[in-house]
């Protein structure tokens, strides 16, 4: 059986371990990293004519490729993650891709290495061709998952010279996502003074202090509840960690928890930072502190009448996919672009339902459909 240069180049990527440890320090350095991948693509991507570097610290890299055109409509960047979340208790082989049943089984095949196989096929084609209309910065970023640094590093070499719009691949399903909520992960800290716990009335309880944190979070979570954006429904709030304590013996001198926040678009971390403290002062919780505050991913809320959106219209149109824009319930990095002035939209194969599985697979039709859909936007045809 003859496979189309999508598909085999998502066999390649799959195959080709790039997993990120998320703060843990238990995964094996062989499957670890971007840095596999992102050379891969870089050696692939010059093979292709194209100006390609790798760019960030140590493992940690993302790639930069540059297609130009003389008289391009406009400068399009073209986002897919390089790495994939971790691969505990799969039921299949990470990075044994197989193909069964009109799937593509492995770790990342979905989320989101099927998107970069299409973009990379759809521009090996159409420079093979002649036919690009627009200028393309192929981007493969590292940390998406986790941290964000990659696209920090991207935006750095870019400098001044940013694109006209974004496109981050991520599982939409062939749909033009312009709108998501954002992450923030906040972290409070209880200081107490210990003591022995038979005499508990000498110390300060931190896990007493932190414990009404968390009730204080609750009723904040439930009155930001009671907001609503018109396409994202309400931001939420969730303790997901807490911790705290030496001993049953001992009266806690230090506890914390992990709250994770998802932002609507215009709520920024002076935002989520001045409504904790005034959480914590309404509800009289004394000894807490918010040690931090870090958005990781910002909201994205691009006009559905923006360039980015109809020009990608233009080519869906093509192929008889939906127009209409949609929204997605996770977050990703159109945001931190958005954020640093590229407006942008998210599209890609496959369904949100399969990232991060046991069984994470991608229908090969949808990749193939993408690649179609890069085609026409690359090549304005
Ligand atoms: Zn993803």
């Amino acid at each position: 059986m003859s496979l189309p240069p999508c598909i085999r180049f998502l066999r390649d990527y799959v195959a080709i371990p790039s997993v990120n440890p998320m703060r843990r320090d238990d995964v094996p350095a062989e499957i670890a990293y971007e840095r596999r991948y992102a050379t891969h693509l870089r050696e692939q991507l010059r093979g292709l004519g194209l100006d390609a570097e790798l760019v960030g610290e140590g493992e940690r890299t993302s790639v930069v490729a540059q297609a130009s055109v003389r008289g391009a409509r406009d400068t399009v960047l073209v986002a897919s993650h390089l790495d994939t979340v971790p691969v505990d208790g799969m039921e299949i082989d990470p990075f044994d891709p197989r193909i069964e049943e009109g799937r593509l089984y492995g770790r990342g095949s979905c989320d989101t290495k099927s998107g970069m196989a299409a973009a990379v096929a759809a521009l090996a084609s159409v420079l093979e061709r002649g036919t690009l209309a627009r200028n393309v910065v192929l981007v493969g970023e590292a940390d998406e998952e986790c941290g964000s640094v990659g696209v920090r590093d991207v935006l750095a070499r870019l400098g001044t010279r940013l694109p006209d719009w974004v496109l981050a691949t991520e599982p939409t399903e062939l749909h033009i996502v312009t709108a998501h909520k954002g992450i923030a992960l906040v972290r409070l800290a209880a200081h107490g003074v210990s003591c022995h716990s038979s005499e508990p009335r000498n110390g300060r309880n931190a896990i007493t202090a932190i414990a009404r944190a968390v009730l204080a979070l609750d009723s904040l979570g439930n009155e930001i509840g009671t907001r609503q954006h018109p396409k994202l429904g309400r931001p939420t709030l969730s303790v997901g960690l807490i911790g705290g304590g030496q001993a049953a013996n001992i009266v806690p001198r230090e506890a914390w928890l992990v709250s994770d926040r998802r932002l609507l678009p215009g709520e920024d971390e002076q935002h989520v930072r001045d409504e904790l403290r005034g959480a914590l002062a309404r509800h009289e919780v004394a000894d807490v502190t918010i040690e931090s505050c870090v958005v990781e991913k910002p909201a994205l809320e691009t006009p559905d009448d923006a360039p980015a959106v109809r020009v990608c219209q233009e080519a869906l149109a093509r192929l008889s996919l939906p127009l209409e824009p949609t929204t997605a319930a996770f977050s990703t990095d159109a945001g931190l672009f958005a954020q640093a002035g590229v407006p942008g939209v998210v599209f890609g194969p496959g369904s949100i339902a399969q990232a991060h599985t046991a069984r994470e697979f991608v229908e090969l039709a949808q990749v193939e459909r993408a690649t179609e859909f890069f085609v026409r936007l690359f090549a304005c045809s």
